[in-house]
C-alpha cells in the first residue's frame, strides 16, 4: 500500500460499548489500538461548553458530565422512541425525547446550545465514533482510509443496515459491506477449518458484551453462513455486573462510613464507574483492590473484592445466559450435541465463571477463545474487508461469505394479511417474484406496503415502505396481473419493483423506511453540513408551538366564560353551550392526537376561532 496514499480496507466492530478496528497486514489481522493505547475504544461521545470528546476521552469524563455524555446509543438506531422507552428510563442520564415520525432524539447541551440529534444523524454517536475510528486506523497505517467493512447485530433489519452504510458516507468511509456480527465471528476462526462435510457445521456465538446479549446458531458449508436462530438479551451484559458490584460496594460504605450513598448520583457515578476495572482483574485473579479518593463528604473508599464473591452476586445473570443459549438450541430445533463449535465473543466472555457454565452445559467441550472476545468480530470485519478488496492471499481468497435475511419480507394483502415474499433466513443477494392481481373491478392504482417480520397479519409487523402504481388500464377485478420482485443486495439492502404485465407499467423504489433512511442528498448535505438537525428542531419547535397555542386558546376560551363575569353574564346560554362544547371537543381530540402535525392543530385552532369571534363580537358590539 505504501506510496499509494490509500490505506486497506478496514474491518470495524461498532458494538454498543466498546468499538474495535482491523486491518490485514503482513499476510495476517492486525487489531488497532488507539491513542491511549487501547485496542477497544469505547462508544462514548460527549459534549461540553467547548468541545466534543469520543472514546476514552468522553468515558473518562462521564461522571462529571453525565447529561452530556451519550453511550449505549446503538440500541436506538432505527428504533421507535416507544420500542426503547423503557431504556431510557432505566439506564440513561442523558435525555431521550419522541421526535417526528417517533424517532428517538438524543438531547445534549453543546457549546451552551441544547441540540437535538437523531440517534443515526452524524452528531451525537455513530458517525462520530466511525470518524473517530477512521483517525484510528490511520494513524496507524500512515494513510487515507477509505473502505470498511461495519458489522451489525444479526437482528438488525434493513433499515438499520441502511442508516449504518448512511453513517459511514458521512464519515466519509466507503462502506464495502455490511456484515453480521456472529458471521464476522465465525469468519474470524473459519480461516483455517473450513466447513466441508456433509450437512456443514454448526456453530454456537456466544456473545456477552457490555450491554447486550446474543445468541446465534450458524450453519457454515462450503464457506457459505447461514443463521439458523439468534436469542439473546437486550438488557444483558457486563453493564450489568459493574451494577451488581456497585450494590455491593454501595452496602459496604454504609456498613463502614454509616453513609448511605444510594442517593447521591455523584457518588454513584464515580463509583460504579470505579467497578469495571476490578471486575475485569477478576478475569484473571482471585481477589481485586478498588481505591476511589473522596467518594462522597471528603471519605475515602478503599476496599478488596473476591472472585468467589464476584461470582456469587451475579450468579443468575450467568445462569439466564446459559438459558438463552438452550432457547436458541430450541428455537434451531437442535441438539446441544449437534453443535460443532462454540464460539466466545464478547469482552464480559472473559469471566472464569461464565466460560465454565458454558462448556459445562456442553458436556465439556473445548471453547474456541483463542481470538480475544472483544476484538472476534472486528478480527472477521478485517477479514472480510481483504477479501472485498481483491487482496490479502489464497488463504482468504476463497471464503465466501453469505449472509441471510433477518426477517421475512412481504406485502399487504386483502384483509390486512402479510403475503411473503422473501422467507426468513433466506440467503442474501436474493431475488423473488410473485404474482399479484387487482382486487376491485376497474382498479386503476394499486397501493403496494412493504412490511418485514414473522406475523400473519402485517398490523403485527413493521412497514417498511409504500408506492403507488398506477396507470392499470381499467379491468374486471382479477384480469391485471401485477409482478411485484423483491431483490436484496450483498448488503441486505432490498429494492421493490411491481410491474402490470399488460403495459408493462413499472415502479421501482428502494425502500425509504419510516424516514429512517436518508436519501444521497440528504447525506450530501449533512456531509457538508453538521447543523442538518436545524430542520428537524425548527419542525419540532413549529409543532409544539402550534400545540400550545391550540391548549392555551381552549381554555382561555373556558376561562373567560367561568371567570370573566362581565363577559359570563352577556353570555347566552345557547352561545355558552357552544363554547362550552367546542372546547370540550377540542381538549378531547388532543388527547388522542397528541402526535398531530402542526397544521392540524393550526385547523382545529382555527375551529374554534370561527365560533368564538362572532360571539365576541356580539358581546362587545350589542
Ligand atoms: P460491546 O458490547 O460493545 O460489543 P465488548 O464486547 O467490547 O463490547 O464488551 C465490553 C464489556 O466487556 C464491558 O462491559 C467490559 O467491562 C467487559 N470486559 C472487558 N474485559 C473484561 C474482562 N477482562 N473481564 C470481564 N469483563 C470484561
Ligand atoms: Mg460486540
Amino acid at each position: 500500500m505504501e506510496g499509494k496514499g490509500e490505506a486497506p480496507a478496514i474491518g470495524i466492530d461498532l458494538g454498543t460499548t466498546y468499538t474495535c478496528v482491523g486491518v490485514w497486514q503482513d499476510d495476517r489481522v492486525e487489531i488497532i489500538a488507539n491513542d491511549q493505547g487501547n485496542r477497544t475504544t469505547p462508544s462514548c461521545v460527549s459534549f461540553t461548553d467547548t468541545l466534543r470528546h469520543v472514546g476514552d476521552a468522553a468515558k473518562n469524563q462521564a461522571a462529571m458530565n453525565p447529561t452530556n455524555t451519550v453511550f449505549g446509543a446503538k440500541r436506538l438506531i432505527g428504533r421507535k422512541f416507544n420500542d426503547i422507552s423503557y431504556l431510557v428510563d432505566i439506564s440513561w442520564p442523558f435525555k431521550v425525547i419522541p421526535g417526528p415520525g417517533n424517532k428517538p432524539i438524543i438531547v445534549v447541551t453543546y457549546k451552551g446550545e441544547e441540540k437535538h440529534y437523531a440517534a443515526e444523524e452524524s452528531h451525537p454517536w455513530y458517525s462520530i465514533l466511525l470518524i473517530k475510528t477512521k483517525e484510528i486506523a490511520e494513524a496507524h497505517l500512515g494513510s487515507t482510509v477509505k473502505n470498511a467493512v461495519v458489522t451489525v447485530p444479526a437482528y438488525f433489519n434493513d433499515s438499520q443496515r441502511q442508516t449504518t452504510k448512511d453513517a459511514g458516507l458521512i464519515a466519509g468511509l466507503n462502506v464495502m459491506r455490511i456484515v453480521s456480527e456472529p458471521t464476522a465471528a465465525a469468519i474470524a476462526y473459519g480461516l483455517d477449518k473450513k466447513a466441508t462435510s456433509a450437512g456443514g457445521k454448526n456453530v454456537l456465538i456466544f456473545d456477552l458484551g457490555g450491554g447486550t446479549f446474543d445468541v446465534s446458531l450458524l450453519n457454515i458449508e462450503e464457506g457459505t453462513f447461514e443463521v439458523k436462530a439468534t436469542a439473546g438479551d437486550t438488557l444483558l451484559g457486563g453493564e450489568d455486573f459493574d451494577n451488581r458490584m456497585l450494590k455491593h460496594f454501595v452496602r459496604e460504605f454504609k456498613t463502614k462510613n454509616e453513609m448511605d450513598i444510594s442517593g447521591k448520583p455523584r457518588a454513584l457515578r464515580k463509583l460504579r464507574t470505579a467497578c469495571e476495572r476490578p471486575k475485569r482483574t477478576l478475569s484473571f485473579t482471585t481477589v481485586a483492590t478498588i481505591e476511589i479518593d473522596c467518594l462522597y463528604n471528603g471519605v475515602d473508599f478503599y476496599s478488596r473484592i473476591s472472585r468467589a464473591r464476584f461470582e456469587d452476586l451475579n450468579m443468575d445473570l450467568f445462569q439466564k445466559c446459559i438459558e438463552l443459549v438452550r432457547k436458541c438450541l430450541r428455537d434451531a430445533n437442535m441438539d446441544k450435541n449437534s453443535v460443532h463449535d462454540v464460539v466466545l465473543v464478547g469482552g464480559s466472555t472473559r469471566i472464569p465463571k461464565v466460560q465454565q457454565l458454558l462448556q459445562d452445559f456442553f458436556n465439556g467441550k473445548e471453547l474456541c477463545k483463542s481470538i480475544n472476545p472483544d476484538e472476534a468480530v472486528a478480527y472477521g470485519a478485517a477479514v472480510q474487508a481483504v477479501i472485498l478488496s481483491g487482496e490479502g492471499n489464497d488463504k482468504v481468497q476463497d471464503l465466501v461469505l453469505l449472509d441471510v435475511t433477518p426477517l421475512s419480507l412481504g406485502l399487504e394483502i386483502l384483509g390486512g394479511v402479510m403475503s411473503v415474499v422473501i422467507p426468513k433466513n433466506t440467503k442474501i443477494p436474493c431475488e423473488k417474484e410473485e404474482k399479484y392481481t387487482t382486487v376491485k373491478d376497474n382498479q386503476t392504482r394499486v397501493l403496494i406496503h412493504v412490511y418485514e417480520g414473522e406475523g400473519t397479519k402485517v398490523s403485527e409487523n413493521s412497514l417498511l415502505g409504500k408506492f403507488t402504481l398506477s396507470g392499470i388500464p381499467p379491468a374486471p377485478k382479477g384480469v391485471s396481473i401485477l409482478n411485484v420482485c423483491f431483490s436484496i443486495d450483498v448488503n441486505g439492502i432490498l429494492k421493490v419493483t411491481a410491474e402490470e404485465k399488460t403495459t408493462g407499467r413499472k415502479k421501482k423504489i428502494t425502500i425509504k423506511n419510516g424516514k429512517c433512511r436518508l436519501s444521497k442528498a440528504e447525506i450530501k448535505k449533512m456531509v457538508q453540513d453538521s447543523e442538518k438537525c436545524k430542520a428537524e428542531d425548527r419542525y419540532h419547535k413549529k409543532k409544539v408551538e402550534a400545540k400550545n397555542s391550540l391548549v392555551n386558546y381552549a381554555y382561555k376560551m373556558q376561562n373567560t366564560i367561568k371567570y370573566d363575569d362581565e363577559i359570563a353574564s352577556k353570555l347566552t346560554a345557547v352561545d355558552k353551550k357552544k363554547i362550552e362544547d367546542a372546547v370540550k371537543f377540542v381538549l378531547q381530540w388532543l388527547d388522542g392526537n397528541q402526535l398531530a402535525e402542526a397544521d392540524e392543530f393550526e385547523d382545529k385552532k382555527k375551529e374554534l376561532e370561527i365560533i368564538w369571534h362572532p360571539i365576541m363580537a356580539k358581546i362587545y358590539m350589542g
